[in-house]
């Protein structure tokens, strides 16, 4: 098998070198290094028997509030347990590098932030974030209430999680500041996603329409895998510092 470094290309790692306008896409394959389960890894213990994919549903809070706030709470629980990993790291090498580089993240923990970078897009919320799921206002400060889920303090609704659910809309602001990045940037670099979930999936193939050289990042074959001008199989830990290193030093 190659070693990491033997995977990257060096036309590639030379287009990155000679490129100014950067976006990168993150999914939950950046995370996953770092203790997160995808969605799409089987989850362990309590929660085994629960698929994500229909817990994340507006459809799920409405029927059992309680059992998709629990589920929320465990996973921020091992999200504030987690840190940032080697593939978070070296994104922050690279958005110190580029004159213009955009980090547009599917991800909800923090993580990117927590590494220290500073231009990210978090497209699908964050949850670490609470709401109300009539009025939509975030809730700041400590919740009072010992309810699960706690009542909102201002109409009494149930609080949920600001994280953008399967089949809701994406924050208009995100989007618009993510398609506006896109649409001007020369390299696209896909990491750790399964390009499965729109409107975020299409990202990378409004990249390529535009011109933009198009890397993909991730261990598994997704639909921009044939699509993209290049696709390096690997995790986002292990390959990241070395394409960052090299892109970087002069
Ligand atoms: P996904 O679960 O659909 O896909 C994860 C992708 O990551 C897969 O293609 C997998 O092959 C790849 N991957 C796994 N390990 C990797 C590694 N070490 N390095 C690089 N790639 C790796 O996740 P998605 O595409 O982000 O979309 C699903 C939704 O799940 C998103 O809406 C997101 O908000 C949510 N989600 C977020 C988190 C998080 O915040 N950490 C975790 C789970 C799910």
């Amino acid at each position: 098998m190659a070693a990491p470094v033997d995977k990257i290309p060096v036309e590639l790692i030379e287009i990155l070198r000679t490129s100014h306008r950067v976006v990168v896409l993150t999914g939950a394959g950046i995370s996953a290094e770092s203790g997160v389960p995808t969605f799409r890894q089987a989850q362990t213990g309590l929660w085994a028997q629960f698929d994500p994919l229909q817990l994340a549903t507006p459809g799920a809070f409405q029927n059992d509030p309680k059992l998709v706030w629990d589920w929320y709470s465990w996973r921020r629980k091992l999200i504030s347990e987690s840190q940032p990993n080697p593939g978070h790291n070296a994104l922050v090498d690279l958005e110190n590098h580029y004159p213009e580089f955009t980090l547009i993240t599917q991800n909800v923990d923090g993580l990117h932030q927590m590494a220290g970078s500073t231009q990210v897009i978090e497209l699908h919320g964050n949850i670490f974030r609470t709401k109300c799921s009539r009025e939509n206002r975030l809730i700041s400060g400590k919740i009072q209430t010992a309810e699960t889920p706690p009542f909102c303090p201002n109409c009494g609704a149930n609080l949920r999680p600001d994280v953008v659910w399967f089949g809701e809309s994406l924050p208009e602001d995100e989007l618009d500041q993510a398609l506006g990045a896109v649409s001007t940037c020369q390299v696209f670099i896909s990491i750790g996603t399964s390009t499965l979930v729109e409107p975020a999936a299409a990202l990378p193939f409004i990249a390529l329409r535009n011109g933009a050289m198009v890397l993909e990042i991730n261990p598994q074959i997704t639909p921009l895998t044939p699509q993209a001008s290049y696709s390096v199989q690997g995790n986002a830990g292990d390959l990241l510092p070395i394409l960052a290193v090299q892109v970087t030093s002069s």
